[in-house]
């Protein structure tokens, strides 16, 4: 095939990527642009293939179908509140499939072609490329792994992990990791095995790195890994010559960096803090008991009926629990019976509650909750003192007033919604239990709160229904 047909389906596919990633920046075209993006990569892989004709078709066609099998089992089957690990997840295995692809064009490159007896060593673009898609794949891979254990909550990860001398140990990794893929640029004739020592350097950087962060952080950690596996997808453009490989890899790598520091942003954190930072709760956090022993006032549904009867406006903060319990449909109905007995309701969005960025409005969007009542977080903390009665369903992290308040906080400076400044906030979840950053909440022990125990949809839909017979 000529390069020119086979570079200009590859100029429409990158085009179609840049319009689709267009399209995910609002949730009204989100699901055009999620399409347009797929209809792009469709064609970069159907092009690909007809262009090189190395590999046979069953072997083509049999990884289409188990890939194909394994991705749409996990699309169908993992719950909306999971898909920040299988991004993470995602993002791991670009950076694996970048190790192993450099890596046997390393060993192709190095050995003699047939019938030759010498080798012609492979070109600087060629080694420059494959160290730097050895160094990044697999401290993205490693690194993903980590932040997937932590997310999925598995115990020996819940904790971030820190020891003396931590800092100076993955400083003298880094470096030695920098030596390897030197030593594969200047002697590729010895390639792949220091390709191995690079990638085995590498493997227990990414683990060590990600290790140490913590729970709250974990979301701006996954931006940053999805950047990386960017970034090594562009490197192993560069290996293979691969035009669409590098622009899809540099949009991943642009995008997720772009994300990153949005999210910095949002919780008050530069990248260092999050990578070489400490996060959750150290010697000086206060203890439950020193946070809610004999403050903690409960309430019923018939109580918090009674609040919110003729009042003029509402606010409801969802969080994680809200995705937990699915409650999102039973509080479209109580926002329209509030509305329906003259009451104005409006929804206040924190950038990272849930599990992954976009989380809540997602979720708001499914059940046409109307895009003007989800208010930001800018606009929505100046509203807490007009109003009446917040509704935090399953929210924590997101509403804790110690990050404003509290300069010893493991959260301190993070933004939050300022719920405490409304008249009566009304807490929905099951127990006291922290949330993911794993510290109290003052706000739970304040005058001016009162906690509505239970699952977040029973919750909710027993105030409906005591609303219902007001
Ligand atoms: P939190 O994790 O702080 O708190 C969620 C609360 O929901 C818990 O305290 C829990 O309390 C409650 N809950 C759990 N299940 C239910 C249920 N069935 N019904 C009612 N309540 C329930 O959530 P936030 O949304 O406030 O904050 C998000 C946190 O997650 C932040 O720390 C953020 O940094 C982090 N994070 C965010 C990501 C993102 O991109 N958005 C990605 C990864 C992490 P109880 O058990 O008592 O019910």
């Amino acid at each position: 095939m000529q390069d020119a047909l086979l570079n200009l389906v590859y100029l429409v596919a990158s085009v179609l990527f840049i319009f689709g990633i267009k399209g995910l920046t609002h949730p009204r075209t989100a699901v055009r642009g999620n399409l347009i993006s797929a209809v792009g990569m469709l064609l970069a892989v159907v092009i690909t293939l007809l262009a090189n004709k190395v590999v046979g078709w069953p072997v083509v066609i049999a990884g289409l179908v188990v890939g194909s099998a394994v991705g749409a089992a996990l699309a169908v089957r993992i719950p909306m509140t999971a898909m920040p690990q299988l991004v993470g997840l995602f993002n791991g295995f670009g950076g694996g499939a970048s190790v192993f692809v450099a890596w046997s064009a390393l060993v192709e490159a190095t050995s003699p072609a047939t019938g030759a007896t010498e080798v012609v060593l492979p070109s600087a673009q060629m080694t420059v490329a494959t160290a730097a898609s050895g160094l990044i794949g697999a401290v993205t891979f490693w690194g993903s792994m980590v932040a997937f254990a932590k997310l999925q909550e598995i115990k020996a990860f819940r904790k971030p992990l820190h020891f003396s001398g931590q800092q100076a140990l993955n400083v003298a990794l880094f470096i030695a990791s920098i030596g390897a893929c030197a030593w594969v640029v200047a002697q590729p004739q010895h390639g792949p095995w220091i390709y191995f020592l690079l990638v085995v350097v590498a493997s227990v950087l990414g683990l060590l790195v990600t290790m140490p962060i913590g729970g709250a952080d974990m979301p701006v950690a996954i931006a940053l890994l999805n950047s990386l596996s960017g970034l090594a997808a562009a490197a192993t453009g560069f290996v293979l010559n691969n035009n669409m490989l590098i622009i899809a890899g540099s949009l991943v790598g642009a995008s997720g960096i772009v994300l990153t520091l949005i999210m910095c942003r949002a919780m008050n954190r530069s990248i260092a803090h999050v990578l070489f930072g400490k996060l959750g709760p150290t010697a000086d956090t206060a203890s439950d008991d020193e946070v809610y022993a004999g403050k903690v006032k409960s309430t019923s549904a018939d109580e918090v009926a009674m609040l919110m009867d003729g009042v003029q406006h509402v606010m409801i903060v969802p969080g994680y629990g809200m995705a937990v319990s699915q409650a999102q449909h039973t509080v479209r109905d109580l926002c329209n019976a509030l509305e329906a007995r003259g009451t104005e309701v409006n929804f206040a969005i924190h950038p990272v509650a849930g599990r992954m960025p976009g989380h809540m409005n997602v979720l708001l969007a499914e059940v046409d909750i109307p895009y003007d009542k989800l208010k930001e977080m800018d606009v929505a903390n100046p509203m807490f003192e007009q109003t009446d009665v917040t509704i935090v369903l399953g929210a924590n992290d997101v509403v804790n007033p110690d990050a404003r308040k509290n300069p010893n906080s493991p959260i301190a400076g993070m933004p939050i919604l300022d719920v405490d400044k409304s008249k009566t906030v009304i807490v929905i979840k099951r127990s006291l239990s922290p949330g993911f950053a794993g510290i109290p909440n003052p706000l739970f022990a304040a005058d001016n709160t009162l906690m509505f125990f239970g699952d977040g949809k029973k919750a909710v839909q027993d105030l409906l229904t005591a609303v219902k017979e007001l």
